[in-house]
C-alpha cells in the first residue's frame, strides 16, 4: 500500500499534502512514529478535526492507528474516550498516535521544501526518495522471501513424493523377497 502511494505521488503541491496525510496514517499504523509525525507536520496546515472540523494547525492531534483515516483534536479525542462521539466515529479502544503541537513558525524558517524528522531537517524530496527506496526494498525482500518459501515447499513436495515412491517400491521388493522365502 505504501509502495502504491509512492508510485502515484501527485505532482501538485495541494494533492501532495493530502498524500502526506495518507502517509502519516500508514506510518502510524506500522509504528513508524517519527515518519508519521514528520508527514503529518507537512499536511497539518490543511487538516481539520474529523469530528468538530476545527483547524488542526498548531494543536496536538490524535491519529487513529486502526481507522487509517481518523484524526481528532484533543477535545474530540477526550469525547471519544468518554463515549460522547457518534459510534461510527472510530472507537475508544483503538490505538492513537499523539502528535504534539507543531510550531508552524518553523515553516517560515525551514521553508516548504524541507521536512523535520525527529531533530533533523532535510529536503522533503530526499526524505521521500529515501522512503521510496526503503519501502521498495522491504517489499522486494518480502516478495523474495515468499518466492523462496514457495520454492522450498515445492522442493519438499518433490522430495516427499520421491520418498513415497521409494517407500512403495521397497515395500513391493520386501513382498517379493517374502514371497520367495515362503516358497
Ligand atoms: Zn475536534
Ligand atoms: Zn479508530
Amino acid at each position: 500500500m505504501l509502495r502504491s502511494i509512492f508510485e502515484k505521488w501527485p505532482d501538485s503541491e495541494v494533492e501532495a499534502r493530502e498524500s502526506h496525510t495518507v502517509l502519516s496514517c500508514l506510518f502510524s499504523a506500522v509504528e513508524d512514529n517519527d515518519n508519521a509525525i514528520a508527514a503529518w507536520n507537512v499536511s497539518s496546515r490543511r487538516a481539520s478535526c474529523q469530528s468538530c472540523f476545527e483547524s488542526l494547525s498548531d494543536v496536538t492531534i490524535f491519529l487513529c492507528k486502526q481507522c487509517l483515516a481518523v484524526w481528532l483534536c484533543t477535545d474530540c479525542h477526550s469525547s471519544l474516550l468518554s463515549d460522547d462521539l457518534p459510534p461510527e466515529m472510530c472507537n475508544k479502544k483503538h490505538n492513537f498516535l499523539e502528535i504534539p503541537e507543531y510550531d508552524s513558525s518553523e515553516w517560515e524558517e525551514t521553508g516548504d521544501a524541507m521536512i523535520k524528522v525527529r531533530d533533523s531537517i532535510l529536503p522533503r524530496k530526499d526524505w521521500l526518495d529515501g522512503l521510496r527506496v526503503q519501502w521498495n526494498v522491504t517489499e522486494e525482500q518480502l516478495a523474495r522471501k515468499k518466492a523462496e518459501e514457495e520454492a522450498e515447499a515445492r522442493a519438499s513436495d518433490i522430495i516427499g513424493r520421491r520418498v513415497g515412491k521409494w517407500w512403495k517400491e521397497s515395500r513391493k521388493q520386501d513382498g517379493a523377497v517374502q514371497a520367495t522365502n515362503n516358497n
